[in-house]
């Protein structure tokens, strides 16, 4: 991986550079660009790419199609035999399916019966569709009104032999490695997944199958940030609960940095009493911000430790949720060869119902998005928006994103949306 990053002195001498408090698209920005993507590349069989970042282009070694073929069931025909506006009738002289070319070439006054697919047959440069002929024996009747070269797919028409099927950095979904089978092709180049560590930090935090004690907790961010790494493809390593305590940390940090390209925590980048994080990172790496204009997630640091690139997420559930679609999600697909990367998409809904918010910050609400009788589609809060209550988050199929400057909402404001789901 590339160590070419900004130094902190450049963005500190930005006009807007504050990392007390990043805008939040200006978080984004700064975060981008530290990313440089991974660059090993693995050979892998077309089944087991998908998921998988392609690393170099996939080029067409065929046409396609691989000939002419007829786009109707008909007769393939010499446009020269057919009449503007009257009829003709032309010899069947056999047949071409798909998979069962018509061998041979048409001579004038013949036709071949043809169905979708098939090759259309030397001589032949027309398709007349089955509609607008009629068929009795061995003969065909043929109106007029036809177009030379109707009804015909034509080679490489699709794709030409040499031509970049795919593009590097695009992700292989179940279209692409349809495509890249209909090539022929039997194996593609990947980039390796992204190696990414986590661990959650508090003294207050169990692990399930242990019973709870007063002021305990069990760790639930550890199943969402795995539930999340595991959606984008990454290689997760699972460092389990750190305590609160220095030295563990520290000892918790160098192991992971020295083993992911990605470390994320969560907990501990508050100013709370406990809260080693942001001081271990400046003694360890550098901190390149801790606090961004946003709720929830205000706290969230970011960083470098060495090769890795350091998330530090908030403790509260929702903010650790939140946090890591509207940052960590985008950097760890960059960071994974991406390219382009494309942004959320959002759009605008009325919003049925009274929200509170405090202009300065951007907020990312969790909202229900639906449709009345008539199919218009507008969207409700969740309830109660608490950071900590992380049943807002399973509820919600939609973020609702309010910019900095906006107020309180009242019923029927136009609100921007942000659909959870092939996010995550
Ligand atoms: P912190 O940022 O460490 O002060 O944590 C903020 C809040 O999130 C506290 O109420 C923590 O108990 C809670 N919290 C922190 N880590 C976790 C976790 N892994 N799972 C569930 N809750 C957590
Ligand atoms: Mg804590």
């Amino acid at each position: 991986m590339s160590t070419a990053s900004p130094t902190l002195h450049e963005l500190s001498c930005a006009d807007d550079y504050d990392p007390n408090s990043m805008p939040v698209p200006k978080a984004r920005e700064v975060i981008a660009r530290f990313l440089s993507p991974v660059t090993t590349i693995e050979r892998v069989a077309v089944r087991a790419a998908l998921g998988r970042v392609l690393a170099e282009d996939v080029i067409s070694p065929v046409d396609v199609p691989s000939h002419d073929n007829s786009a109707m069931d008909g007769y393939a025909v010499r446009y020269a035999d057919l009449k503007a506006d009257a009829r003709v009738t032309l010899k069947m002289v056999g047949s071409s399916f798909a998979g069962a070319p018509f061998k041979g070439a048409l001579g004038a006054g013949e036709a071949v019966r043809i169905m979708t697919g098939g090759v259309v047959p030397q001589g032949a440069d027309t398709i007349v569709m089955q509609e607008h002929a009629a068929a009795k024996d061995d003969q065909v009747t043929v109106g007029g009104g036809n177009k030379q070269g109707q009804h015909l797919r034509r080679a490489g028409e699709d794709l030409q032999h040499g031509q970049p099927a795919l593009r590097r950095g695009q992700p292989l979904r179940p279209a692409e490695t349809g495509l890249i089978a209909s090539l022929g092709i039997a194996e593609v180049s990947v980039y390796r997944k992204l190696r990414v560590a986590f661990f959650s930090t508090g003294d207050e935090l169990m692990s399930i199958g242990s019973p709870l004690g007063e002021g305990q907790i069990y760790d639930s961010n550890r199943y969402t940030i795995h539930g999340m790494l595991t959606r984008l493809g990454c290689e997760v390593i699972d460092m389990g609960v750190v305590r609160d305590d220095p030295k563990l940390l520290e000892a918790a940090f160098r192991e992971a940095a020295a083993v992911a390209d990605v470390v994320i925590t969560s907990g501990g980048v508050s100013v709370g009493e406990a809260d080693f994080v942001k001081d271990l990172l400046n003694k360890l790496g550098e901190v390149v911000f801790w606090k961004i204009a946003m709720k929830p997630g205000r706290p969230l640091a970011y960083g470098k430790i060495g090769h890795a690139h350091f998330f530090g997420l908030p403790g509260n559930p929702v903010s650790v949720m939140v946090t890591f679609y509207q940052f960590v999600r985008d950097a760890l697909l960059k960071l994974s060869g991406r390219d382009p990367i494309e942004p959320l998409p959002t759009f605008k809904v009325p919003c049925t119902s009274t929200l509170k918010k405090a202009p300065g910050r951007t907020e990312f609400q969790r909202g229900i998005l639906s449709r009345d009788s008539s199919g218009t589609l507008s969207v409700r809060v969740t309830g109660e928006q608490g950071s900590g209550i992380l049943r807002s988050m399973s509820e919600a199929n939609c973020f609702i994103i309010l910019p900095t400057a906006q107020g309180n909402v009242t019923p029927g404001t136009l609100v921007e949306v942000q659909v959870m789901e092939g996010v995550i």
